[in-house]
């Protein structure tokens, strides 16, 4: 018994992660495929007590094999090439791009909110954007008691989101110019994730509108972003300030958190005790404090949502996909 269980991307970042959490999680696997550019084709990857050699990602080295789910996290543009590939083959696609995320017909999946649009898909299932998963399983909670009727997200966002290109340029930073970002970031902060758009906005920022109202279900949500890349290894933060359709009760907020899947609550200000970078990584867990109320509006609230991006950002979520799918 067990699955046979591919991963497109094996060497990234977000591909050795998965790795890391397919072990620790203790999926059955039966065979494992690791795939990966020409670049990194045949180096060796030890999984448990195996050695495992990089496969270079081509149809012929796809289509004779026998693999169930197949874990995408090469970037869009391979995900859009060969995801269909597998999926006609019959091979359950989970993708870490955004190549399919607003698709009607392709569910985007954080499991603790919308596990249930996994029962309808044509093989191929969204992970969402990291900055994204951890807000919505801190907001959607809260918008199931209250209903949220409009969101400012401000996020603080780790290099490791850009890849081990990203975190290159953060290590490197301070004496060699960035390979992956528009600026440096050591001793820097810079306003700008993804490509520009025609209406100013970042496609991180649309991202995370979009897709927070597809996975809340609720494309009424009104939702406005700016998205930041700082100079810090690993984890995402993000201010969230949220209006609700109802008045809410502080204490009811902070029960609704410690009780909602997935969340961890640190907040004791008395003792400076808030969740940051440090406590999130490598967690799977998404850490919410600074819950406070927003006097300047309405039945605003703010917060303060910390979640490590490969994990709870893109990884964990996937296999908690994968792990959904094969129990149900
Ligand atoms: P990464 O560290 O740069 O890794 C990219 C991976 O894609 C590498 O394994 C690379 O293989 C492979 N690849 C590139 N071109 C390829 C090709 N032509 N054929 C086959 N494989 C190819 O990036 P990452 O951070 O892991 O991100 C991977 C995906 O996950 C992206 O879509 C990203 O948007 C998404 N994601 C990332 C995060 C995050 O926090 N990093 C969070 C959510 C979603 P080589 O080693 O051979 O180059």
């Amino acid at each position: 018994m067990g699955y046979n269980i591919a991963i497109i991307g094996a060497s990234g970042m977000v591909g050795r992660k998965i790795l890391q959490i397919l072990d620790e999680e203790g999926v059955n696997i039966k065979n494992l495929y690791l795939y990966a550019s020409s670049r990194s084709a045949g180096e060796e990857v030890q999984f448990k007590n195996n050695i495992y050699k990089i496969i270079q990602l081509k149809t012929e080295n796809i289509i004779d094999k026998k693999i169930d789910y197949a874990l995408f996290c090469a970037g869009g543009s391979i995900s859009k090439k060969f995801a269909p590939t597998f999926a006609n083959l019959g091979v359950i696609v989970i993708d870490n791009s955004s190549a399919f995320r607003q698709d009607d017909a392709v569910p985007l999946v954080v499991p603790e909110v919308n596990a249930h649009a996994l029962k309808h898909h044509n093989n191929i299932i969204s992970n969402p954007n990291c900055s994204t998963i951890q807000a919505v399983v801190a907001l959607a909670p809260l918008h199931e008691r209250y209903g949220i009727e409009r969101v400012v997200f401000s996020t603080y966002q780790a290099v490791s989101g850009a890849g081990k290109d990203g975190l290159e340029d953060l290590i490197n930073g301070e004496n060699q110019p960035p390979k992956k970002f528009t600026a440096p970031i050591y001793n820097n902060v810079i306003p700008h994730i993804d490509e520009f758009l025609p209406n100013g906005y970042t496609k991180e920022e649309q991202k995370m509108i979009d897709e927070t109202t597809k996975i809340l279900e609720d494309k009424g949500i009104k939702i406005t972003a700016t998205t930041v890349r700082v100079p810090v290894q690993n984890c995402h933060s993000e201010s969230i300030n949220v209006q609700f359709e109802k008045p809410f009760d502080l204490s009811d907020v902070k029960e609704i958190l410690n009780n909602a899947k997935g969340v961890v609550v640190m907040d004791d200000i008395t003792n400076n005790i808030y969740p940051m970078p440090v406590n999130a990584n490598n967690k799977n867990q998404v850490f919410v404090g600074r819950v406070r109320v927003d006097d300047s509006a309405e039945n605003a609230l703010n917060m303060w949502v910390v979640a490590d991006n490969l994990r709870k950002g893109a990884a964990t979520n996937a296999v908690q996909i994968l792990q959904t799918l094969i129990n149900n």
